[in-house]
């Protein structure tokens, strides 16, 4: 068989690497496989020096390896497709080269490529030269120690960027950072190459290490790490390195992934992620592994059983560092954790190994039981992570028996199921995240886990909602069948409410979501899905519909003294509704997930109209507070008057209520009270002041003489007339007729005084006073001087120019009538009906009363 060269060359330029520059990286390789069998015999020893001449198109690797003799040239070199290194690699470890074609490489870029040689052992060397085809020339030459030199003269011009210093720096950088032979570029004192890597230092504690292993992450590949993870593997495979969680968040996008693989020390590839398992895709890495078979092209490798068992046991490696950390660093595990929530709940979700691995070590949000309800500084919301056997080891049972734990899956209501667990002294699961509900349920299938599923927003679990005793709550019960009738939801679907004890009793209602309501997600799910059919989502959109109707089930809780109070209110008020809707509302305000537009519209309405009742309550309450007032203070003249009698005459006058006879009670009144000082009552004045209508008996009792209009026989006055007569005691009447309309009575009522008046006479006050004297009883009466004088609001008014209110003044003329009163007044009831605004004036009105009342 035979080959073309030139065909040859071109395969390997254009179909084999990926890149021209490669050819440094084989020409390396090689000067590194060199001085790993000389080591074998020198240890420790062995340097590559390379330079590069982009002015002469040069460039020059040398190294003080084995070096090769005439025959290794001729059978090695020469002689394509043919590897010593690969006969040597069962002696020497560490070696690269196994294809025998890198050298070639060169000939893609040279025009003329030199190797000057000299066996280790030999005393002089070879030089070899090809100009780029079938025939090369091998001729005896003096090479002055053992080694190889490699002189590669480019082709062309434009590739002389290859070997530019920068390009080569970043070559080795890349290819050969982790060889530990040292490589110099053109004689610089230190190696290009690190050689020693973090993981391989000795006598390092493990936070040193980690240190040292994050700060090399960082440098060299440019992420943040999270968490280092050391790499050093034997058996079923060889590998050494270090893992990292990295703190770029798993998203749906393919996120840019840093997992560089080295074979051998030899860069080989970058962001091979195969090379972890699939679900480790919030893990990075270094890895350097002589175990892996690369590609002729050195740029991948080959998915093989070994690549297999590799990728499997990094996975090992990453649960079981894990694993530890939980163990030793809790605080940070979790902290980790949490950080990767979406990335570990995916990857237990979607790889069944990983579960079965991990799902002891997932984090659950559990409420806080050492939370005290009522603790400002600790809501009951606050949430614990936990695994499920930590949180299951805290449910008390028997060993073997099967635990009930407690979750719920709706988003949301973390709150109010916090504060019900909380206060029953019981642990629940939130597993409202997307996976958890599906994990927890796969949870509880695992082998040796016995556990049993409660969910408390479905189902009604005795141990948070006892049901009601029928007899003891009857009207618990009823307030929640008066609610199920009552309550909608915004699209119209009645809210069905049941009635149930459970703890904090402070919570006065929960809405649970039930196995309909997660129908009704479903629903969605389909409906909004871009793959599903559109008879399938017609269906789906109707299901929704239908399940929209029974979706929202309320639970009232018979505990709550609120909800005790309503159901004891009646149910068909229309305020009474109105709160039920608040019971309602208050219980979606713990449950935001629930909260529509309609919600908060209705939210908004019922608000403004608390807020307004409660301004209702507010003046209410001041106008209550006034009545009081009043009442207090009349009670108190009532205990004053009632079993004494006053100390100044009172004439009751009875009169019709209409405006008619007004002219004529203003003439009673001047005459009664301004000319002879005593006080007129006139019951009509005061029939809207409930007060003087339940003192009207009282004050009659007390009345020393009574006129009456009875000109209409208006029945009112005619009753009053008669209350007063049959109490009459000798006390002196006076009936008031009023002149030119006809008489409805007889002409004479047994010996009284009949007094016929004009109404529109100018002397009307006159002729009262004139008449009224005429009757013997009433004229001794005035003219009586033994009675104390009736101070009346009109002149209470003459004597206190003051700015007060009338109704201040006729208080005060009520409470003090006469100016013996005043002059027992005490500054203090005085005050007291002046009020807070005017109190101070007391002082100064008495004083004035008194000095100007005295004759
Ligand atoms: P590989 O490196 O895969 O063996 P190469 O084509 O790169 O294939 O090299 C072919 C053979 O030439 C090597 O196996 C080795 O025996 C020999 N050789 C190449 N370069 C050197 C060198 N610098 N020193 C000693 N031997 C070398
Ligand atoms: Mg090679």
């Amino acid at each position: 068989m035979q080959f073309d060269f030139d065909g040859l060359i071109q395969v390997i330029a254009n179909h084999l690497y990926s890149e021209k520059k490669v050819f440094i990286r084989e020409l390396i390789q090689n000067a590194h496989d060199a001085i790993r069998r000389r080591a074998r015999t020198d240890p420790g020893f062995g340097r590559i020096d390379i330079e590069t001449h982009p002015q002469d198109l040069r460039i020059t690797v040398r190294d003080n390896g084995i070096g090769m003799s005439k025959d290794d040239l001729v059978d090695y070199l020469s002689n394509i497709g043919k590897s010593f290194t690969r006969l040597q690699k069962e002696e020497t470890e560490g070696l690269i080269g196994e294809f025998g074609i890198g050298f070639l490489s060169a000939f893609v870029v040279a025009r003329h490529v030199q190797v000057r040689t000299r066996k280790l052992g030999e005393n002089s060397g070879w030089v070899w030269e090809n100009d780029g085809s079938k025939s090369y020339r091998l001729a005896p030459c003096d090479v002055s120690v053992p080694g190889t030199t490699v002189t590669v003269l480019l082709k062309e011009i434009e590739d002389r960027g290859l070997i530019q210093e920068s390009e080569v720096r970043a070559l080795i950088r890349k290819y050969a950072d982790m060889l530990s032979v040292p490589i110099h570029l053109n004689g610089g004192h230190d190696p290009e190459n690190t050689m020693h890597m973090p993981w391989e230092k000795a006598g390092l504690t493990a936070a040193e290490l980690e240190r040292d292993l994050t700060t090399y992450l960082e440098r060299t590949l440019a992420d943040s790490v999270l968490e280092p993870i050391p790499v050093r593997l034997h058996t079923p495979v060889r590998a050494e390195g270090v893992l990292y969680i990295s703190r770029i968040r798993l998203l749906s996008v393919d996120q840019p992934r840093t997992i560089r693989v080295f074979q051998n020390r030899m860069f080989l590839c970058e962001n091979a992620t195969d090379v972890l398992p699939q679900w480790a895709r919030f893990v990075n890495g270094v890895i350097n592994t002589p175990d892996l078979t690369p590609t002729a092209a050195r740029d991948n490798f080959i998915r093989d059983e070994q690549a297999d068992q590799l990728r499997d046991t990094l996975g090992e490696v990453i649960i079981d560092h894990l694993d530890r950390l939980r163990q030793t660093h809790p605080e940070r595990f979790t902290d980790i954790v949490r950080y990767h929530r979406l990335g570990f709940l995916a990857a237990c979700y979607y790889y069944e190994a990983f579960f079965r691995r991990f799902a002891h070590l997932l984090l659950w949000r559990t409420n806080d039981r050492a939370i005290e309800r009522g603790d400002p500084t600790r809501p009951g919301t606050a949430e614990m992570l936990r695994t499920l056997p930590e949180i299951i080891a805290d449910i008390p049972h028997a060993p073997g028996e099967t635990v009930r734990l407690a979750c719920f899956t709706t988003a949301s209501t973390a709150s109010q199921y916090f504060d019900i667990a909380n206060a029953a002294g019981g642990v629940v699961v939130n597993a409202s995240y997307p996976y958890e509900s599906e994990l927890l349920e796969a949870y509880t299938r695992l082998p040796d886990v016995h556990v049993e599923l409660a969910h408390v927003d479905r189902q009604d679990d005795p141990s948070f909602f006892r049901r009601l005793s029928p007899d003891e709550d009857s009207d618990i019960v009823r307030l929640a069948e008066s609610m199920t009738l009552l309550l909608r939801t915004p699209a119209g679907a009645p809210i069905r409410t049941e009635s149930r004890r459970f703890k904090p009793d402070d919570i006065a209602a929960v809405i649970r979501s039930d196995a309909l309501s997660r129908a009704q997600q479903k629903a969605e799910e389909v409906r909004l899905d871009p793959n599903v059919s559109e008879t399938l989502r017609q269906i789906a959109e109707e299901l929704r519909q239908m399940t929209a109707q029974q979706s929202r089930r309320l639970t009232i809780n018979a505990n709550n003294p609120l909800i005790r109070r309503l159901a004891r209110h009646d149910l068909t008020d229309r305020r009474v509704h109105d709160l039920m809707l608040a019971v309602y509302n208050n219980a979606i305000l713990a449950n935001q997930e629930l909260i529509t537009s309609q919600d908060a519209a209705i939210f908004h309405h019922q608000f403004q109209d608390l807020i307004g009742r409660g301004l209702d309550l507010l003046d209410a309450e001041g106008e209550l507070q006034a009545i009081r007032d009043r009442l207090r203070e009349d009670e108190e003249r009532r205990r004053a008057t009632t079993g004494r009698q006053p100390r100044h005459r009172i004439f009751f006058m009875i009169t019709p209520f209409a405006d008619h006879y007004r002219p004529l009670v203003q003439a009673c009144r001047r005459v009664v009270e301004e000319r002879w000082h005593a006080q007129l009552i006139v019951a009509s004045d005061q029939q809207d002041d409930h007060r003087l209508l339940d003192n009207v008996e009282l004050l009659m009792g007390q009345a020393h003489a009574f006129i009456a209009e009875i000109t209409q026989a208006n029945p009112n006055v005619m009753f009053e007339l008669g209350a007063a007569f049959t109490d009459r005691h000798n006390r002196p009447f006076a009936l008031l007729r009023e002149r030119g309309v006809d008489p409805v009575l007889p002409a004479d009522l047994r010996a009284l005084l009949y007094i016929d008046y004009q109404m529109d006479d100018a002397g009307l006050e006159e002729h009262l006073h004139r008449e009224l004297r005429k009757n013997t009883d009433i004229r001794s009466l005035v003219d009586d001087d033994g009675w104390a004088r009736y101070l009346s609001p009109v002149r209470l008014r003459q004597l206190l120019p003051l700015v007060l209110d009338a109704t201040i003044i006729e208080r005060l003329a009520a409470r003090f009538p006469t100016t013996a009163d005043w002059e027992s007044a005490e500054t203090d009831h005085v005050a007291a009906i002046l009020g807070k605004r005017d109190q101070d004036l007391a002082e100064p009105i008495i004083t004035r009363v008194l000095h100007s009342g005295r004759p």
